[in-house]
């Protein structure tokens, strides 16, 4: 049985561009920009310097408290190690990389046979899990060590996120098409850590060689059950998700773990089965490279630090972009600097044409309360507009701003074409600011 949430909307899906497209290897780039801020917590310190060799699996930044170490994707010198754009449009202490092309493999990558593995502990495998630097891969970067060992004992389901309601995005598609095994051993091995017996994959109706191949793996494994949803986005929102499959609702500024839940993306589940069973870390993901004006959409494996100027080359496209963005059209962040790296959290690179672009210089609300029909969180987006325009920070608490999960619904049936994402993407920050900070840490005694 599932459950419908309320809102959400129905946008042309796109995702006949690259769902065909087989997942390919991409050449490795000659240079390489690998940022030491990749997942949500405390930005990595390098462990290299110019003119140190690397390779491939090597770890070269990592740092204490809520942190994931980084790797290199390939072997080579480092040729500087300085702040470089990031796809979040901030700059980003970043580790770049001379490829050698000679893949020289770090001797720390071992592989371990199923022995091996059954043998470990559940703290011994979050403790791979967290050296491998993994992180949501769905976009969310969280550290998967953290959310296994904080969801230990509270956590009764497990769902594996293969939804991916955005358009154009078929990265979670090609790995359960493709990869389906490694996803179900990877959820395997959430299972043993949370100590569950049984488990769910969420994939929405609109993939079935994804569902047919995943169902051929889970009958002989018991416990994993697949959920086929209806097509709706955001369906593959981690709140939705939960309310779709146990008909529990995360309570406002709650976490999954509150209501016994945990969600794990399916590229999250491959990679951890890859840290585990081949020793590797988190270098490479699969990117979908689509758009309407793309020439030849590609679902590519891309070594982490790769640039999307070398992705956009390797697709082309009809016409000048007007619009690449690092995700989907519904929740991607528009990009002004090509020669930023892919991370671990990006799961496409969406380039789309002058036929995109709908703004208007000054737009006004009709109050036709159709952004509030729509919105997943049952916020009333054009009070939230309202409240921001006049810089009303107890009005965007009063209203729950920070419970948006930004997912467009409402800008998207917007007739007026009002950028609401933007403005409570600004709101958050007024709340942020407002905040009082936070009390300096006490001295270490000596
Ligand atoms: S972006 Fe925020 S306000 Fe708009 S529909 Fe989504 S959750 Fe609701
Ligand atoms: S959908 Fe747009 S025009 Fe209609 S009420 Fe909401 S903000 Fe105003």
């Amino acid at each position: 049985m599932s459950f419908s949430f309320l809102g959400g909307i129905h946008p042309q899906e796109n995702k006949w561009y690259a769902e065909s497209q087989p997942v390919q290897p991409f050449p490795e780039p000659d240079i390489l920009v690998i940022p030491m801020q990749q997942h949500i917590g405390a930005p990595c310190k390098s462990l290299v310097k110019k003119g140190d060799h690397v390779t491939v699996g090597q770890k070269i930044g990592d740092n204490e408290g809520l942190c994931v170490p980084v790797h290199a994707p390939v072997s080579g010198t480092v040729k500087a190690v300085e702040m470089r754009p990031h796809s979040s449009g901030m700059t980003v202490m970043s580790v770049v990389i001379q490829n050698d092309h000679l893949d020289e493999l770090c001797p720390d990558v071992k592989p371990r046979d199923i022995l091996e593995v059954a043998k470990c502990t559940p703290q011994e495998l979050m403790d791979i899990i967290r050296e491998a630097g993994i992180v949501g891969m769905g976009g969310a970067t969280f550290p998967t060590h953290v959310k296994l060992s904080s969801g230990i004992g509270k956590v009764d389901t497990i769902i594996v996120n293969a939804c991916e309601c955005e358009p154009y995005i078929v990265a979670d598609d090609r790995v359960c098409q493709e990869f389906p095994a490694e996803v179900v051993s990877g959820l395997k091995i959430i299972m043993k850590v949370l100590n569950l017996q049984k488990a769910h994959i969420a994939l929405e109706d609109n993939k079935p060689t994804a569902a047919a191949n995943l169902r051929k793996v889970i009958s002989t494994n018991p416990g994993v059950t697949l959920d086929i949803l209806p097509a709706k986005y955001p369906q593959g929102a981690e709140k939705q998700l939960i309310y779709a499959i146990t008909g529990r609702e995360v309570p406002s500024g709650g976490l999954p773990a509150s209501v016994g839940c945990a969600v794990f993306n399916a590229g999250t589940c491959k990679a951890i089965h890859d840290a585990v069973y081949d020793g590797m870390p988190l270098i490479r993901r699969i990117v979908t490279v689509s758009g309407d004006i793309v020439m030849e959409p590609k679902n590519l494996i891309v070594p982490v630090g790769t640039s999307f100027n070398d992705l956009l080359e390797a697709v082309g496209h009809g016409e000048n972009p007007y619009k690449v963005l690092s995700g989907g059209p519904m929740m991607g962040m528009a990009q002004f600097d090509l020669s930023v790296p892919i991370t671990k959290g990006t799961n496409a690179v969406t380039i789309l044409g002058a036929r995109n672009r709908f703004a208007v210089s000054h737009p006004h609300c009709i109050r036709c309360g159709k952004c509030m029909d729509v919105c997943p969180m049952h916020l009333m987006p054009l009070m939230l507009y309202q409240a921001e325009r006049h810089g009303d920070v107890e009005e965007l608490k009063h209203l729950n701003l920070m419970d948006c999960i930004e997912c467009g619904c409402c800008a998207y049936t917007c007739p007026a074409t009002i950028p609401l994402v933007q403005s409570f993407r600004a709101g958050k920050q007024r709340i942020r600011n407002a905040m009082p900070p936070k009390p300096a840490a006490p001295a270490a005694k000596s």
